[in-house]
């Protein structure tokens, strides 16, 4: 059987449950191609207690859009299985900070951004997978309830702001990245520790001329989601004004 795709008005509720008494228990968390945004790396790297070169470093793959030119951050999967780093017997030793997509399944989230009022436009579908046992469970819930249990907010908001960057390199009419604006793209966004070095040293040029003062707090307070509502500002200042 195929995997189907069933798109969820706001009221619609679907029947799902996930927890280590399903029989299927960590078969998603197998043949891996998980990507990661700059705020799914910057909750992991806390998680880990790893700076986010050397959690990049450990467990990521790292390619380049060959249409963009943008970076592309995968996990890096184990063995022949394909198995995402963090899965254990036992679960996800990450699970207090997995990424949004592990949080988000079953459902898939679509969001386009109004031109002009910037309204932002939110969709859901549900991905029916075969081998997904979670759809036998009584629990019912809308998508909305679903992404408040869990705990999706900021993950979407941070990954709302990402989309928001990537429009405006469309509207632009932006060229694939060069090397240099490719590297300048992934420290800011995935090398988060790096960038604060660099900021905080003064050698990013443009920083001080952004509308907004939160470039010296966050580089003195060490708020990394400040840290990175501000890389992304500066992104688009610097990439694609
Ligand atoms: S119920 Fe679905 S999401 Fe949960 S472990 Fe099984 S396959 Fe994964
Ligand atoms: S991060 Fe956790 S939930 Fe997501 S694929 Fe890896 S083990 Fe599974």
């Amino acid at each position: 059987m195929a995997v189907a795709f069933e798109p969820l008005t706001p009221q619609q509720t679907f029947r799902f449950a996930c927890h280590p008494k399903v029989p299927c228990f960590n078969h998603c968390c197998r043949d891996l191609t998980q990507h990661l945004t700059p705020y799914d790396i910057l909750r992991l790297k806390a998680c880990l207690n790893l700076t986010s070169d050397a959690f990049l470093k450990a467990y990521t793959l790292e390619n380049t859009g060959p249409r963009s030119g943008l970076p592309i951050i995968t996990l890096k999967p184990i063995g022949q299985e394909r198995r995402c780093p963090f899965v254990t017997a036992s679960g996800c030793r990450v699970y207090a900070d997995r990424p949004a997509s592990c949080r988000t399944y079953p459902l898939a989230r679509a969001v386009g951004i109004r031109p002009g009022n910037g309204e932002r436009i939110e969709q859901f579908a549900l991905i029916r997978e075969p081998h997904c046992q979670g759809f036998r469970a009584a629990q019912r819930q809308t998508a909305a309830e679903w992404v408040a249990d869990q705990e999706l907010a900021l993950y979407n908001e941070m990954n709302d702001l990402l989309l928001r960057l990537i429009q405006q390199k469309t509207r632009r009419g932006k060229p694939p990245l060069t090397p240099s604006e490719r590297n300048l793209f992934h420290l800011a966004l995935y090398d988060l520790d790096r960038f604060r070095s660099r900021l905080a040293a003064g050698g990013l040029r443009g920083a001080g001329d952004l509308p907004s003062t939160l470039a010296a707090d966050t580089a003195r307070t060490g708020d990394d989601v400040d840290l990175l509502r501000f890389a992304i500002q500066w992104v688009e200042a610097v990439l694609f004004p």
